[in-house]
């Protein structure tokens, strides 16, 4: 998905600002969405940054979570217990399942003051979420999920065991080069 910033900016309603970032209001592909800006405002000419997060309308709803993460370097990350790895520059796609209000869920994996307690987080603490996506359903459905990401051209898997240890998926952490198209 090919974002022009420009544009999106054109219709950028100001929702929140403090120092560094703002929040606008956008529409993007026919959705309502927030797009969060690392510069002075909507109306800065250079945006050093930006994240398009899709606005989560039922704050309770349950279900499947897909975070596409960025790491522009490459990092040796120590996973809690799982061990210590060497994760190449690129991007990730990791699944997860919140079957007691996902809102809650997404909003804590982007925040960026929190206790390191699922295996993602120590993955976040080098790297950030640019794009997310949620599926709400009542039965969990992240392992389909996560097996259709792995069956894209150019997926892998970085770690074994990332991400799935409560189901007999090889990981729910994808790896890609270059940022797939989901
Ligand atoms: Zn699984």
């Amino acid at each position: 998905m090919d974002i022009d910033i420009a544009r999106l900016l054109e219709s950028a309603e100001l929702i929140h600002e403090k120092s560094g970032a703002s929040l606008c209001r956008v529409t993007h592909a026919g959705q309502s969405m927030v797009l969060k800006l690392f510069a002075s405002g909507p109306e800065a000419t250079e945006v050093r940054a930006y994240e398009l997060l899709q606005s989560l309308r039922v704050p309770t709803a349950r279900g499947a979570y897909q975070l596409l993460i960025r790491l522009d370097r490459e990092q040796t990350i120590t996973v809690g217990k799982l061990g210590t790895f060497r994760f190449p520059a690129g991007c990730y796609v990791y699944t997860g399942s919140a079957m007691n209000g996902i809102e809650a869920r997404v909003r804590r994996h982007l925040s960026n003051r929190k206790r390191i307690r699922w295996h993602v987080d120590f993955l976040l603490e080098h790297a950030r979420i640019i794009r997310y996506a949620i599926r709400e359903s009542s039965v969990r459905e992240e392992c389909e999920l996560n097996a259709r990401t792995l069956a894209l051209p150019g997926a892998s898997v970085p770690v074994k065991g990332f991400g799935s240890s409560d189901c007999r998926c090889v990981s729910h952490l994808v790896y890609f080069a270059h940022e797939p198209d989901i």
